[in-house]
């Protein structure tokens, strides 16, 4: 696995590449590796001749009060981990090689940053379209590879490729879990003991609102079984619980499929996100 620092060696490690018509597939990361990333990088090493990683942790998709100081960094560990799974290039910029002046240029996609997340993060869809254009120009990759646990991510920036003509496909590939339900993230590593043993229960109260919908409840019926399911557990400090269109994020006035249920909701330090997709 070749590791790169800077723009330049990766492009060039492309330009060799590409010189003998081979395939690329990005999967674009935060590091802190765990089974979730290690699918995604999977999943393209399947279907992709070269895999590149990206791991950065990028300041302009955290808030001011958010937990960009205490994200974990583990360059070793994830190198470690990538290499195992057949990575070819892992590209590991510090800060200054991927902002060296205060960027002008911001890409914002509209509309589907609104709801869920978007009105919680101020500024953070903006942080991840402005980085996820930049490395999609650093890599001109032919696919890239985004966890369906972020799934309004997965959504804006597979809008942003396509407004944009950026000549990637998104490839979402499904969340992985726990034994217990939970949805692997980074995250979960802030949690307690005690946070831990419940923290399952988000991902049971959107299974049940699910089951719901595939019965012939309307959306807002199934985010009410939802929020009366969460708060028999009084330690979540939920944000949201929608119901939406898996494609467009307009509320689901519906009853039935498709549909999606996504909640985020704070378990001690932890910021929880998950959902799950009801298709037709
Ligand atoms: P992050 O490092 O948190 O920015 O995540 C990098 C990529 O991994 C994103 O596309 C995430 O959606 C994806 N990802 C994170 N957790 C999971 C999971 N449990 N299952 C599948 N993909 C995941």
């Amino acid at each position: 696995m070749r590791v790169a620092k800077t723009i330049n060696e990766t492009q060039a490690f492309l330009r060799n590449v590409r010189r003998d018509g081979k395939t690329v597939g990005l999967v674009p990361t935060m590091g802190a590796f765990h089974d979730g990333h290690l699918s995604l990088m999977q999943r393209a090493r399947n279907e992709e001749d070269i895999v590149a990683v990206s791991l950065f942790v990028n300041p302009t998709q955290f808030g001011p009060n958010e937990d960009f100081d205490g994200y974990t960094r583990d360059f070793e560990n994830d190198a470690r981990l990538a290499q195992g799974v057949g990575v070819d290039l892992l590209f590991a910029p510090e800060a200054e090689e991927m902002y060296p002046d205060r960027p002008l240029t911001t890409v914002h996609v509209d509309g589907l940053t609104e709801p869920l997340c978007g009105a919680f993060r101020e500024g953070h869809f903006d942080g991840v379209t402005t980085v996820c254009c930049k490395l999609f120009n650093i890599f001109s990759p032919d696919r890239a590879y985004f966890g369906r646990k972020d799934y309004q991510q997965v959504q804006v920036v597979r809008r942003m490729a396509i407004d944009l003509n950026l000549g990637v496909t998104i490839v979402p590939v499904p969340t992985v879990r726990e034994p217990d339900g939970l949805a692997m993230s980074s995250r979960n590593a802030y949690l307690t003991a005690e946070e831990r043993a419940v923290a399952p229960k988000l991902y049971e109260a959107l299974q049940a609102g699910a089951n719901a919908i595939r019965q012939g409840a309307c959306g807002p019926d199934a985010e009410a079984l939802i929020r009366d399911t969460l708060a028999a557990e009084p330690r979540f400090g939920l944000q949201y619980v929608s119901a939406l269109h898996p494609e467009t994020l307009e509320p689901a006035t519906w009853s039935g499929p498709p549909m999606v249920l996504a909640a985020a909701a704070f378990l001690g330090k932890a910021r929880l996100i998950d959902n799950v997709l009801v298709e037709a």
